[in-house]
């Protein structure tokens, strides 16, 4: 029989673009939660993708949309994501899947991230059929010209959208950066 092993705390790594976050990762995120104690949520900075909000607005709004959820930590990292994995206590890159077009892009990165490093895995979760159209891309290119994201992103997200493409805001209940 196997000596029984100190606990180990099972953590994964979902990372990405969030440009912004959407209701279809916030759905894995906490579905994650089912599997694993700790999910850490990294915005990849990349600024060969020109995002809408910088690396530390995307990393201020997650903080926000899961500051009661201890076992969510949101972090940002630059380069290969394997090294920064590495540096954490995780062993597993989680992805979300929606349609095939994903597929092909995922099982590269996937693939390539296990050529880099054999230790780590990629665990992929299928969207939630209520979001599988949602994406941070089509998100913008929606509220840019004023159409209703509600309901596919949190509140304080269709605010930072409107923000940013300089769209009428309600006056009341100002929502700051200080968070
Ligand atoms: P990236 O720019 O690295 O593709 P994204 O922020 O777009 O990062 O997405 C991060 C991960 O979440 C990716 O695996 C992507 O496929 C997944 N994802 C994005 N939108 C959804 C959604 N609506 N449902 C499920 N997974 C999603």
């Amino acid at each position: 029989m196997k000596p029984k092993e100190d606990f180990m705390e099972r953590v994964a790594v979902y990372a990405g673009s969030f440009d912004p976050i959407t209701y279809g990762h916030i759905d894995i995120v906490e579905r994650s939660l089912e599997i694993f104690d700790k999910v850490i949520v990294a915005v990849a900075h990349n600024a060969e993708k020109r995002p809408l909000f910088t690396t530390e607005e995307r990393r201020k709004i997650i903080k926000a949309i899961f500051k009661d959820s201890p076992n969510v930590i949101v972090d940002s990292f630059k380069g290969l994501l394997v090294d920064y994995v590495a540096k954490t206590n995780a062993r597993v890159i989680l992805r979300g899947l929606r349609a095939t077009s994903d597929f092909e892009y995922e099982f590269h990165m996937a693939s390539m991230n296990r050529s880099l490093n054999t230790h780590l895995d990629t665990l992929f979760m299928m969207t939630n059929k209520d979001y599988f159209f949602v994406s941070s891309r089509t998100i913008k290119e929606v509220a840019e010209l004023g159409g209703v994201v509600e309901g596919l992103v949190p509140d304080l997200v269709v605010r930072r959208l409107k923000e940013k493409f300089k769209l009428p805001i309600p006056k009341k209940n100002p929502i700051g950066w200080d968070y």
